[in-house]
């Protein structure tokens, strides 16, 4: 009532109330309602973080608690290497209901399903910054000798397998570069972890890494593309 005789506008008061519900809801009732279907939010910590806000005040952000266990052992041997690394979480599940998708993802829809982003370079080093706001559709292509998945899953007509190049929500540190030695670090320590059940990158940049790990697979035209992200899952 006060915020709506502070600002004497009906229309803008009624706005300002559901975003003030929204966010309660977001912030202190739907966690306390997760557990019920078998999720928490993801937990952030010196080696892990969202991307962004977004993921967080959209509820894009909950896991099953052993994906919570799982990224801090993955950060943990992460750091072995790299002690200033850190995995950045992009979208995950949502807090409810299972096989209710967490668009454009059709498979994060059970609290098993991470998005994480790649690792960058700044002037040789790594760094924790990404290349885009929302941490997606900044690619990490095929060279011209590699092979071009993106191509052929194009040319087969899933248009939408690039459909991340409108989701940047704008590029940013357009002076980083993907690093090769920071990603293979990642993805050594998600295969190290036993409940990982499975790993999407694009085939190009797995050859690229010389990674041949069983867990690795294609994910399939039908899906995006995946190097501009790393998808992984629990068994
Ligand atoms: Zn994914």
């Amino acid at each position: 009532m006060i915020v709506l005789l502070l600002f004497g506008n009906m229309k803008f008061g009624k706005y300002i109330l559901f975003l003030g519900i929204y966010l309660i809801c977001t912030y202190f009732v739907v966690p306390r309602v997760a557990p019920l279907f078998g999720r928490e939010r993801l937990i952030s910590s010196e080696s892990i973080a969202s991307q962004s806000l977004f993921y967080r005040i959209t509820n894009r952000n909950y896991v099953r608690p052993e994906m919570n266990v799982l990224l801090s052992d993955i950060a943990s041997e992460l750091n072995k290497k790299y002690p200033k690394a850190k995995i950045t979480c992009l979208d995950a599940n949502f807090p409810f209901i299972n096989k209710f998708p967490l668009l454009p993802h059709l498979s994060h829809n059970d609290g098993k399903k991470l998005d994480i982003s790649l690792m960058y370079e700044w002037k040789g080093a790594l760094t924790n910054k990404k290349p885009s706001v929302s941490g997606y559709g900044i690619f990490e292509g095929p060279k011209p000798k590699e092979y071009d998945q993106i191509k052929k899953c194009k040319a087969n007509g899933d248009w939408q397998y690039d459909i991340q190049k409108y989701m940047t929500l704008g590029p940013i540190n357009k002076d980083i570069k993907f690093s090769e030695k920071g990603t293979k670090a990642l993805l050594n320590a998600i295969l190290k972890q036993p409940t990982v059940g499975k790993v999407f990158i694009e085939p190009h940049l797995k050859h690229r890494l010389g990674l041949k790990h069983e867990k690795i697979r294609f994910h399939g035209c039908q899906a995006v593309r995946h190097d501009d992200h790393i998808h992984l899952q629990l068994k």
